[in-house]
């Protein structure tokens, strides 16, 4: 029998169903798994990483690859087994993790930069411009300091200029030793909680997961940083998470005030792929020791990395919900197990997974019971709405305690979780509402625009002239989204400033930034928003929170509604009162006597996580047992019937599967929606079965005419 002949396995970037093999350079010096290699695919060429090495039966002609585009793996053998790990976890291909993982420009061949550290200064001998452009003027003034700028703390926007003006000759660089963090010391001493919570985290050796669950306010925040002090002024790295991109300015701007700007970065979706790179070859070279990131930046490496901390860790903004599945906040807990260092997940409202995982002993809790500013936590009053005559969805009771706090010199903060004006259109006369043409969902109406739109495709559409059932003239919005409550309010109270904070009215993060300026000059106003508003930020001058519509959260045929919803009142509660004026909190709803109301006016997060938890696992729901998601789409209903069908007969025994039922959404985009959903007693017994199961489905005849994936450990009810 001949020889096989050694091959090189390539993970080619992209969601494909394997790993491929190619032929062995001619001269194999040999490259080692983790660059980047450009092959020949199809008719194109493609990028792809090297993951290895195997050998191929001899009568398969191998095609040789056409460039080695790395000297060295672009990440460390710890990171490369975490990608394959969530790989084979979350059940989808290699090429495509590494796509996820890996910043864009990597992805599309670019060679890795080198950034030197440098800092720049105004030449001596050399005119700067006689009559400088306001970017040229900005930089100026930038460097016009007595030691030379570090790059770091050039703003994004005058890197061209600076580029040009040290073509020019009028700006030079010079190089720099590593830059390190410059620490200022705490402004007030850390309480007792603080500290003993920063005693036991520093006395970690190796992997820890420590879940930080501390009230609204009571300092996490500062017990991150006390934590972290000691391995950054070792030189060590360390990387923050936060679930979104809202909340990164803000947590930059205070990492930068107590450890200085050299060291310290963020990276965010509003830089370009140029500065994300950058940012991320200066964390590989070690040169930004502390980085602040949403999800992907998770997979960043950095050589000194001493902990992680994943902030706000019960925020579902972790899980990724497009392509790879992956939840961030999990995967930063592998990494930190690859990695043996500690990792910290703070919340204020924990996940009922992390409070289960302390329950069983695999997570250590610490608690923060107290605001750090003895500031008291807001009672929650509800309420009863029923009767009541209503103003844009406002009470009486509501509107009054709004006067009353504006007329004190405060700001009101009313949270409604609904884009737009309303949520439904509707015929007065025969009752049907206007829906999305390619979803099963009601159209939303965006006065300000003059549309009507879909939240879940994107289709639009101005509003209908008459309804097409009956085709009477006669249609009306139904309920209220932020939007209307906004033309609501000024209309009560002309006098004062509303800000509303959605995605609509401030679609860029410097328009939120913006407007968080004005609210903090802490001067009477209203803000009212959605969950935007609800995360993580501090506003001073706040001391009444109204919850609109608290219902819309008790009726969810998902089962992670509830705890959503008491997640996100004491999350938005928590906004009220953090200084030195006491807040208060007023909840809206038809159903005062419903036990889940009677629990968040308790306003206790800890009691009432316990009884979800227990119902959760009397019900056998996670985390009590391990769920898959199995999601196809078609156009035709009979096709995914059928693939699913198929699918369950062929799942192995240790699975509990029902279904196929519809999605949440039964129709998107214009195609049928259904599901299985797949139970297994432990996560460890769902990988087993998956593994087998999965390439038997991809097997089925059926499975071509339909688009299927899973969802491991799911968030969202699709
Ligand atoms: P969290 O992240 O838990 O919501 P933060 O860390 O943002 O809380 O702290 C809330 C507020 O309390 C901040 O304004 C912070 O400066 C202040 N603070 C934190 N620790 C103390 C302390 N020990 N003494 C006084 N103020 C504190
Ligand atoms: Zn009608
Ligand atoms: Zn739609």
């Amino acid at each position: 029998m001949p020889a096989a002949t050694a091959c090189l396995q390539v993970a080619v970037l992209g969601h494909l169903p394997r790993i491929f093999s190619y032929a062995l350079p001619e001269n194999p010096e040999r490259l080692p798994p983790g660059v980047r290699l450009r092959v020949p695919f199809g008719q194109k060429s493609r990028i792809g990483i090297l993951v290895g090495y195997d050998h191929c039966p001899p009568e398969i002609t191998l095609k040789p690859i056409e460039a080695v585009l790395d000297t060295r793996p672009l990440l460390p053998e710890s990171l490369q087994q975490l990608l394959n790990f969530g790989a084979h976890y979350y059940q989808h291909p290699l090429g495509d993790v590494w796509a996820a993982a890996l910043p864009a420009l990597l992805r599309q061949g670019r060679p890795l930069p080198r950034p030197a550290a440098q800092a720049y200064q105004l030449t001596r001998h050399e005119q700067t411009p006689a009559r400088p452009g306001k970017l040229q003027e900005a930089l100026i003034t930038v460097l016009s300091t007595s030691s030379p700028t570090a790059e770091t703390e050039v703003p994004a926007r005058l890197r061209p200029v600076l580029r040009q003006a040290l073509h020019n000759g009028w700006v030079e660089a010079l190089s720099l030793p590593a830059p390190r963090v410059t620490t200022q010391p705490l402004p007030y001493p850390l309480n007792a909680e603080q500290r003993m919570a920063v005693t036991q985290l520093r006395a970690t050796q190796g992997f820890t997961c420590w879940l930080l669950d501390g009230v609204t306010g009571s300092g996490k925040t500062e017990v991150y940083f006390e934590t972290i002090r000691p391995h950054l002024e070792a030189g060590r790295q360390v990387l923050i998470l936060v679930p979104e991109i809202g909340l990164t300015p803000q947590l930059l701007a205070r990492c930068q005030a107590r450890f200085g700007k050299a060291a310290v970065a963020a990276l965010h979706s509003a830089q370009t792929d140029s500065e994300r790179l950058r940012i991320w070859a200066l964390a590989a070279m070690g040169h930004i020791q502390l980085l602040i990131g949403t999800r992907s930046t998770l997979f960043v490496p950095m050589p000194q990395l001493a902990c992680i901390v994943i902030d706000e860790e019960h925020d579902p903004s972790f899980k990724q919900h497009r392509g790879w599945h992956y939840s961030a906040r999990d995967m930063a807990i592998q990494r930190a197990k690859l990695e043996n260092i500690p990792v910290i997940l703070g919340s204020a409202t924990p996940s009922l997974e992390s409070l289960y995982n302390v329950q069983q002993g695999r997570y250590q809790s610490l608690q923060l019971r107290q605001r750090a500013t003895n500031a008291p936590l807001p009672g929650i009053t509800i309420i009863a709405l029923r009767r009541q005559y209503l103003q844009g969805g406002l009470s009486g009771e509501l509107l009054n305690a709004c006067s009353e706090t504006l007329a004190a010199g405060n700001q009101v903060l009313l949270f409604l979780n609904r884009r737009g004006y309303a949520p439904a259109v509707l015929c007065h006369d025969c009752g049907h509402v206007l829906h999305c043409p390619r979803c099963s969902a009601a159209l939303t109406w965006h006065r300000h625009q003059q549309r009507l739109r879909c939240h879940h495709c994107g289709y639009e559409s101005r509003w209908s002239e008459d309804c097409p059932e009956c085709h009477s003239t006669a249609l009306i919005t139904a309920g209220q989204g932020t939007e209307q409550l906004e033309e609501v309010l000024r209309q009560r109270f002309p006098d004062t400033p509303v800000w509303r904070i959605d995605r609509d009215a401030l679609p860029g993060r410097e328009a939120f930034s913006a407007v968080l300026e004005q609210i903090h000059q802490n001067q009477p106003a209203i803000l009212v928003g959605t969950q935007m508003l609800a995360k993580g930020h501090h506003f001073p001058a706040v001391t009444l929170v109204g919850i609109v519509n608290t219902d819309q959260g008790l009726f969810s045929a998902d089962f992670r509604a509830p705890e959503r919803l008491l997640q996100m009142v004491l999350q938005v509660a928590g906004r009220a009162g953090r200084e030195d004026r006491p807040g208060r909190v007023l909840l809206q709803t038809h159903l005062p006597h419903h036990p889940l109301i009677q629990k968040l006016s308790e306003g206790d997060y800890q009691q009432a996580a316990r009884l979800l938890l227990e119902e959760r696992l009397q019900a056998s729901l996670p985390p009590g047992t391990a769920l898959t998601l199995m999601c196809a789409e078609a156009h035709q209903r009979a096709a995914i019937q059928a693939f699913l069908e198929a699918a369950k007969a062929c799942a192995p025994d240790s699975l509990v599967i029902s279904g196929p039922q519809p999605a949440l959404l039964e129709r998107r985009a214009g195609f049928e929606r259904a599901e299985l959903w797949v139970e297994a007693p432990t996560r460890q017994i769902m990988q087993k079965a998956l593994k087998t199961w999965l390439p038997c489905c991809q097997q089925l005849p059926e499975a071509r005419r339909v688009r299927w994936f899973v969802d491991v450990d799911p968030q969202f009810m699709l």
